[in-house]
């Protein structure tokens, strides 16, 4: 994309939130920048079952090298998750900790000529956004069917009560009568043998 030159007085994105500016670290291979923050997330990120909310603080732990095509980021983006049970249907709250390693090419570099747009992420006025690169990793780093505990036991199958709070002797009886019957069989019935006396 070429450069629009002509316009000087035009404004910078802001270094905050998930815009990094990189015109400190300078483009000397090698030099290195930390930095952490702190920053509410204007909007949901990740689906409606589950995702980071609206108003989330998220924890940015990075550090930011220049290497000779663009700025590396490394580092830790911690955030509140807030879900539905897909078994219990209990809505609950958790933590995701996503390790971020991302190459963020220069506009001249060979990496940004030889790529697809598509392809791999790029420096925009020095500046870095890290907002698709979150999005993306929350994305993938959410459970499909996300659950309260490893191991809720969900909803009776009867009754739809949740067996968490029912307890694991929750039951029903079996109200068939032609089940009933058998059960009444199976009760009323003689035993298969006799005594291991009968046998000698
Ligand atoms: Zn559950
Ligand atoms: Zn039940």
């Amino acid at each position: 994309m070429p450069a629009d030159s002509g316009s000087g007085s035009r404004r910078r994105p802001s270094d905050a939130g998930f815009v990094l500016d990189t015109r400190s670290l300078g483009r000397k291979p090698g030099s290195m920048k930390t930095l952490q923050r702190s920053m509410t997330v204007p909007d949901q990120i990740g689906l409606d079952l589950i995702g980071v909310p609206a108003g989330a603080e998220v924890n940015l732990d990075l550090t930011l090298q220049s290497v000779s095509e663009g700025v590396l980021v490394t580092g830790s983006v911690t955030a509140p998750i807030a879900g539905e049970c897909s078994r219990c249907l209990e809505s609950f709250t958790d933590e995701i900790v996503l390790q971020v390693t991302e190459l963020f090419a220069y506009p001249d570099s060979v990496t940004e000529q030889t790529t697809e747009e598509d392809e791999i992420y790029r420096l925009v006025d020095d500046m870095i956004d890290l907002e698709p690169v979150v999005t993306d990793m929350v994305g993938l780093e959410l459970p499909l069917q996300p659950l309260c505990e490893p191991d809720c036991p969900g909803l009776c199958a009867e009754c739809g009560v949740r067996m968490a709070i029912a307890g694991s002797d929750h039951r029903h009886e079996i109200l068939d009568p032609r089940w009933a019957g058998l059960a009444k069989f199976t009760a009323e019935s003689p035993g298969t043998g006799g005594t291991a006396a009968d046998l000698n």
